[in-house]
């Protein structure tokens, strides 16, 4: 059970810090079901930054050494790299949701409906849509697993895999789901699939799963070309802060300490809800000039807030984005594969 709160995140951090050195690298693969505790379980947290970044890295830093974390480090920069290869592309969400409205709006194949509510007949995909739904979570190597058999084996389109994930994940992310979905699929490094096999899955479930009749050939989706990449705006914060200012938090980062600090507006007043008639009436009781909100990677929020920006715009009100220096400093690095980025991280983590 997940308790959406930034303490109890930051209990869950704490208690997981010991454990995510040489024992996270050993076993992190390993899906022994959910009672699992060699892999954190602090997606939720660091999704929504109840619990940021740099604060899990700096704990597991204080205590393990950069060589003995460095799988665990790097799992957290692989969030942070594929938020910034999606902020360089936005078309790749916009088409992936423009195609998920579109095949939900039509025919859907035969078999979706059962396997969606885990009547696919492959005991294994059926007890991984039930934790699913469940409980809001699946390790990374079941997501893989699951991904691969939904694309190769049930021939379902992958854009309507990752639209079911993002509706039960708890840690649902624009980037992190749609472009590892879009990885296994073949589309995210050109030509190069993850194909799950029986043998992988009963080594790596402790042989609680060993599902038959998968594809044995994994042939790479393809694409029409997505237009050039947009580079990262270069300022963290992208507007002027005003004498009345406000603080508006939304899904995407909810720990708003460090972020007062980062736009210099402490003492402001809160809201957390981007409807733009709620902030309208806010903003209009408070007498504000300045609505100051933490910087929304592409995705769903992200439109809200562009909307909202307008309508405040209106009443003489500035949206002004703060993107945290963790960010900022490291997603011009997302530009090409996660193997360059990666020879970035200890510069990076170094950052405060
Ligand atoms: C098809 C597919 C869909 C996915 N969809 C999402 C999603 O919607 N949201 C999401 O947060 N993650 C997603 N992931 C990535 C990964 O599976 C989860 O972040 C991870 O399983 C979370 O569990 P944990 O916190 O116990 O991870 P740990 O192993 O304890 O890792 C520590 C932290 O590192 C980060 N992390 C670990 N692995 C990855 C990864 N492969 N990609 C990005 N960040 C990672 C997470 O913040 C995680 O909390 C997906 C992976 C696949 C293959």
């Amino acid at each position: 059970m997940t308790t959406p709160t930034r303490a109890a995140g930051l209990d869950a951090l704490r208690a997981f810090v010991p454990h995510a050195g040489a024992d996270y690298r050993r076993d992190r693969n390993h899906d022994t079901g959910p009672a699992r505790t060699n892999v954190s379980g602090l997606s939720p947290y660091i999704r929504h930054r109840l619990v940021t970044e740099q604060e899990v890295v700096d704990a597991v830093l204080d205590r393990h050494s950069l060589h003995t974390a460095e799988k665990f480090v790097q799992e957290v920069f692989w969030r942070t790299y594929w938020k910034g290869w999606l902020e360089q592309r936005p078309e790749v969400w916009r088409r992936y949701r423009g195609e998920v409205r579109d095949l939900l709006a039509g025919d859907l194949p035969a078999h979706y409906e059962d396997v969606v509510a885990g009547r696919s007949g492959i005991e294994a995909m059926d007890a991984w849509v039930r934790e699913l739904v469940e409980t809001g979570y699946l390790h990374n190597h079941t997501r893989m697993w699951f991904a691969s058999i939904w694309v190769f084996t049930l021939e379902l389109p992958w854009q309507l895999g990752a639209d079911f994930f993002s509706r039960h994940l708890l840690d649902g992310d624009a980037a992190s789901n749609t472009l590892s979905w879009r990885w296994v699929a073949g589309l995210q490094t050109r030509g190069k699939t993850y194909l799950a096999t029986t043998e992988n899955i009963a080594r790596y479930t402790d042989g609680r799963f060993a599902p038959t009749g998968l594809a044995t050939e994994a042939r790479a989706l393809d694409e029409e070309p997505f237009p050039a990449a947009v580079p990262v705006p270069s300022d963290d914060v992208d507007g002027r802060v005003g004498e009345r200012v406000g603080l508006l938090l939304h899904e995407e980062d909810l720990e708003p300490e460090s972020l007062l600090a980062a736009s210099r507006s402490s003492g402001a007043t809160v809201l957390n809800s981007v409807e733009p008639s709620a902030v309208l009436g806010w903003a209009g009781a408070a007498n504000l000039d300045t609505v100051v909100v933490p910087y929304a990677p592409v995705g769903p929020v992200r439109e809200r807030l562009d909307l909202l920006r307008t309508r405040l715009g209106a009443e003489g009100v500035a949206l002004v984005t703060v993107r945290r220096r963790w960010d900022g400093r490291a997603w011009p690095y997302a530009s090409r594969g996660f193997f360059p980025f990666r020879e970035r991280i200890p510069g990076l983590v170094r950052v405060r």
